[in-house]
């Protein structure tokens, strides 16, 4: 189903109750997967990256202020995201992906005092791809599907397969953003690695191989919880 507003809620009947964490640094396919994850496990998918995007398009007052923080490829600031999941997860009463929270400790805290979580999958990718990645990604304007130039490009240059909306590359996806987006990810978010291995719940996965490979190795991380 198609992102309207950040969350992707299945409406198929017999939902499953899993809450999954998806870690892993930008490029890593947090959002590939996710959706794909989604329509397997019959469970609403949560962006926090898409959430934000849709209140900077609408140029709400979250909007504007997340902005800055984005372009510059800065983590918005705690209070702004929270507020942000807390009322979508609120809303669920079944399972859930979080894809791109939490991306601090105190954010991984704030969130126990909303939700349980059953598993966080770590996507590992070595730095090199991920530049890659994300400099030759396109992203459907109408739809939010998302491309590769080389490995995985619409049958029309600029033009959504799905729904024939026009492509573009994200503010955040130029090289010098990319490279400070990696940063962030190292200094703020790589702690989270370790801070859920200590909890029990991590599920390392090689986030490198093609799509469905990786979907692949994250099922079969998942099996024993199934
Ligand atoms: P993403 O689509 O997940 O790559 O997120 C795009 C941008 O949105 C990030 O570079 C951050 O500026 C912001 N963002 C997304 N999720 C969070 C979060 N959990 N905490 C702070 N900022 C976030």
């Amino acid at each position: 189903m198609t992102a309207t507003n950040g969350i992707n809620d299945n409406p198929i009947t017999g939902t499953m109750h899993l809450k999954i964490v998806l870690l892993g640094p930008p490029g890593s396919g947090k959002g590939t997967q996710a959706k794909r994850l989604m329509d397997e496990l019959r469970v609403a998918h949560i962006s926090t990256g898409d959430l934000l995007r849709e209140s900077v398009k609408a140029k709400s007052e979250l909007g504007v202020k997340a902005k800055e923080y984005m372009d510059a490829g800065k983590l918005v600031p705690d209070e702004l995201v929270i507020a942000l999941v807390s009322e979508k997860v609120s809303s669920l009463d079944g399972g859930f992906i979080l894809d791109g929270f939490p991306r601090t400790i105190d954010q991984a805290k704030r969130l126990e005092g909303i939700t349980s979580i059953d598993a966080v999958i770590n996507l590992n990718v070595d730095e090199g791809i991920l530049v890659e990645r994300l400099t030759k990604r396109r992203s459907c304007r109408e739809c939010g599907a998302v491309y590769h130039l080389l490995f995985n490009p619409p049958k029309e240059e600029g033009r959504c397969d799905k729904c024939g909306g026009e492509l573009y590359q994200r503010s955040d996806d130029t090289e010098s953003t990319v490279k400070q987006r990696l940063r962030t990810y190292r200094e703020s978010t790589l702690p989270l690695v370790e801070y859920y291995q200590s909890k029990g719940v991590l599920l390392n996965v090689d986030g490198g191989e093609d799509i469905s490979e990786v979907f692949h190795s994250i099922m079969k991380a998942l099996d024993p919880l199934m």
